[in-house]
């Protein structure tokens, strides 16, 4: 049987999500053995994609003609194109201050006088270019679903989308609830699981790295972070932190 070939790519991002593969050690030589990696300028130095790919694993967030037109080869060349982590799927961190600051404005603080010569755009989510066939949410994305995705590649198939928030994970540790009985400003109820509530565990909230799950309760979140007395402002700018354009009005 041939082996399936992948491209690991990186957009506007920090280059973590790929790390996760690189963080597979046990498991490298398997996934060597098994997969051709054909296109991954981060593990070696090839510099341009070329040929069909049976799947693409790209993390970022689109915000340079670069990562535009890398995204489209990438999705023309590939049967399966994966958004790989938050940035891929939401935005996230590079999509931070996309409705609350001028885009000019910050790019003048940042670059100063060079300003003029970057040429960028509002960043995005793979979303609102091309059509994407599977999401790992993560900042970064977690091993197990990296390996999940990969075995299921290997049968021809797709692993099941998990569906449970952060809380599940959490309670199931037998946590202290931050929000509950600490009244911290704990984002967990409304995120996606799968990270094995790794900050509640250690005494920190959930900050929402991992993007909304579906059918958030949001307004029953709102309610309890109200009474709180936490101020409506605060919730609305921690919500939009990774998933700046999360209409958490409605129900996903
Ligand atoms: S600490 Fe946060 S994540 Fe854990 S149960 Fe409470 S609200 Fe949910
Ligand atoms: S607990 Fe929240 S902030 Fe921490 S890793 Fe999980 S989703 Fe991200």
């Amino acid at each position: 049987m041939n082996r399936p070939r992948l491209a690991i790519a990186g957009l506007t991002a920090c280059s973590g999500c790929q790390l996760t593969l690189m963080n597979c050690e046990e498991e490298l030589p398997l996934i060597a053995g098994k997969f051709a990696i054909d296109y991954f300028p981060m593990g070696e130095s090839i510099a341009e994609p070329e040929g069909l790919y049976d799947a693409a694993i790209v993390e970022g967030a689109v915000s340079t003609p670069e990562d535009h037109a890398l995204l489209f080869k990438l999705r023309n060349t590939s049967r399966l194109l994966v958004a790989f982590g938050t940035c891929a799927l939401f935005g996230g961190v590079a999509a931070m201050n996309n409705a609350s600051a001028d885009r000019a404005e910050m790019l003048a603080r940042v670059y100063g006088r060079s300003a003029s010569e970057i040429s960028s755009f509002q960043p995005g989510p793979f979303e609102k270019f091309v059509s994407v066939d599977f999401a790992i949410t993560g900042c970064p994305p977690e091993k197990p679903d990296l390996l999940a995705l990969l075995g299921a590649l290997l049968a021809g198939t797709l692993p099941p989308a998990p569906c449970y928030p952060v809380c599940t994970e959490c309670r199931s540790r037998e946590n202290l609830c931050l929000l509950l009985e600490r009244n911290q400003f704990c984002l967990g109820p409304v995120i996606q699981g799968g990270c094995n509530a790794r900050c509640p565990a250690t005494g920190i909230a959930c900050e929402g790295c991992r993007g909304p799950v579906r059918e958030a309760n949001v307004a029953q979140e709102l309610e309890l972070l109200l009474e709180r007395n936490f101020g409506r402002d605060e919730i609305e700018r921690r919500l939009s932190r990774f998933t700046p354009e999360w209409n958490y009005g409605q129900r996903r």
